[in-house]
């Protein structure tokens, strides 16, 4: 062999590779963009229901009652009934004409699951066991190997509460009743009863006369029925009330959450809220920053948790959140956890958590039905007051958490399938299966319901984490086209 030739084959052989690397590198690059791309790829998907109402919608109707709450309302084929507003309970006026908005369609996160497991609260896509043409949409409550008990609306993992996180928290609260919007139509009664140091100004209260010495000023929320009088918060979901369901047992409901705005005007102001569920009651104490009082939380007159100081900035409004959710008590201002040293149990993100008192089934019926104008048996109480000197709420919003159904889902038909997962006859998920429930638990298809062996979905039928709505309420309005709105363009948590 000549050296030239050599040369040549040396050359060639590098020129070669050198194009084999580019090949290469070129497959990669193309291999890491179309995995980037399909990633993000759009699912033509649309919500086909309301099972994940009010988080996602399926085709629905859009109301603003005359409080001035907006909401929607599922429609399959046209509205049946005069839907109500959750806020007020107020009958809406039904139009000749109701534009029937399409539903939300959604961004799915398509390879998310190649490199993370799937996490318990995910909203997730997948096809629906009984028939794979279908994708499906629901929320993921146990994950492969674990024991799933629905108890008291809440999901119980291997006998202990699973706490909902902070994000997936803030999409299932449900309004109960939010001050913004109050009636001013005669014969509503305020829904907050406020003792007479207290002015109601714009949508909230402000305190004109501090009381002396230890004594707060309150403000009480009274629940009432669509007739008016006393009840309990139960899970009523407005998002159901145009259709023709055949469900009219609503369940009492004690996981709540109070929001506000709240401004105090001195180092001497404490805002002070009460909870109570059924037998339990527990205190929450916030105080400024400044002062030499920490934050505190009692459950049954007992101090179970306190802060370093106080933590609401004096002069200045700050978002605060008081909550009893999944036996978990929260007291945040401005986001942050402001009571978490604490000899107590608690979770990681500074919550104490509590055994809720065990009831009787006979009290349990009695506080299902509390008889009229006797608020003896309601099953909750919630106030919240200031003392020590001025202070102002801007607003006043109570929510309430989802509850997960496991009886009477459809009129009474009482179903012993394996999904239902009811307390004292817990369902075992094996590896690759996963247990999902729908948001909008009283008009939700799910495990609970399929009847199936194994109602769960496998691994093999994920299709991916939906995270984005990129295109809600897409319509037609007379004939025409309605542009998406949007405001309406969020993260699904
Ligand atoms: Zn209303």
């Amino acid at each position: 062999m000549r050296p030239e030739e050599d040369l040549q084959k040396v050359h060639q052989r590098r020129k070669n590779r050198e194009s084999l690397l580019e090949t290469l590198e070129s497959i990669v690059v193309a291999f890491v963009l179309a995995f980037i791309f399909r990633a993000f790829i759009v699912e033509a998907f649309v919500i086909p229901t309301g099972s994940m109402a009010p988080t996602l919608y399926g085709a629905h109707a859009e109301f603003r009652c005359e409080c001035g709450y907006e909401f929607a309302v599922g429609v399959e084929g046209r509205l049946v009934r005069a839907p109500v507003c959750p806020n007020c309970f107020l009958e809406q006026t039904v139009p000749e004409r109701t534009t029937v908005f399409s539903g939300d369609r959604l961004l799915v996160l398509k390879y998310l699951y190649d490199f993370q497991p799937p996490q318990r609260w995910d909203v997730i896509v997948f096809h629906n066991p009984n028939d794979p043409s279908q994708n499906y949409i629901k929320r993921l409550i146990a994950l492969p190997d674990e024991t799933l008990e629905l108890v008291d609306g809440n999901i119980t993992i291997n006998g202990r509460i699973a706490h909902k996180t902070d994000v997936a928290q803030e999409a299932l609260w449900m309004v109960v009743h939010d001050t913004r919007n109050r009636p001013t139509r005669r014969g509503w009664e305020p829904r907050w009863l406020a003792d007479s140091e207290w002015k109601v100004r714009d949508a909230g209260y402000v305190l004109e006369k501090v009381p002396e010495g230890p004594k707060a000023a309150w403000l009480t929320y009274r629940h009432r029925n669509g007739q008016g009088r006393p009840a309990n918060i139960t899970d009523f979901y407005a998002y159901n009330t145009g259709g023709s369901d055949s469900r009219t047992l609503p369940v009492v409901v004690t996981d709540l959450g109070l929001h506000s705005r709240v401004t105090v005007m001195s180092l001497a102001s404490v805002v002070v809220a009460e909870m109570r569920a059924y037998k339990d009651r527990f205190k929450f104490e916030l105080s400024p920053k400044g002062s030499d009082q920490p934050c505190r939380i009692w459950i049954n007159d007992k101090l179970v948790a306190h802060g370093a100081g106080g933590a609401l900035p004096v002069g200045r409004a700050a978002d605060i959140e008081v909550a009893n959710v999944d036996h978990k008590l929260m007291l945040l201002v401005d986001g942050a956890r402001v009571a978490r040293e604490t000899a107590f149990e608690t979770t990681p993100e500074g919550d104490v958590t509590y055994e809720p008192r065990h009831l009787t089934q006979e009290e349990r019926d009695r506080y299902d039905d509390p008889p009229d104008e006797d608020l003896r048996h309601m099953a909750t109480e919630v106030r919240i007051g200031v003392r020590g000197g001025p202070a102002k709420f801007a607003y006043l919003r109570l929510d309430r958490d989802v509850y997960y159904l496991n009886e009477d889902i459809h009129g009474g038909r009482i179903v012993q399938e394996p999904g239902r997962a009811s307390q004292g006859n817990p369902f075992h998920l094996e590896a690759g299966e996963y247990f999902v429930c729908g948001d909008n638990s009283p008009k939700s298809f799910d495990s609970r319901l399929w009847g199936l062996d194994r109602p769960v979905v496998p691994e093999r039928n994920l299709v991916g984490k939906a995270f984005f709505v990129y295109w809600p309420s897409a319509g037609w309005r007379y004939g025409i086209p309605v542009a998406p709105d949007p405001t309406g363009w969020r993260l699904v948590h």
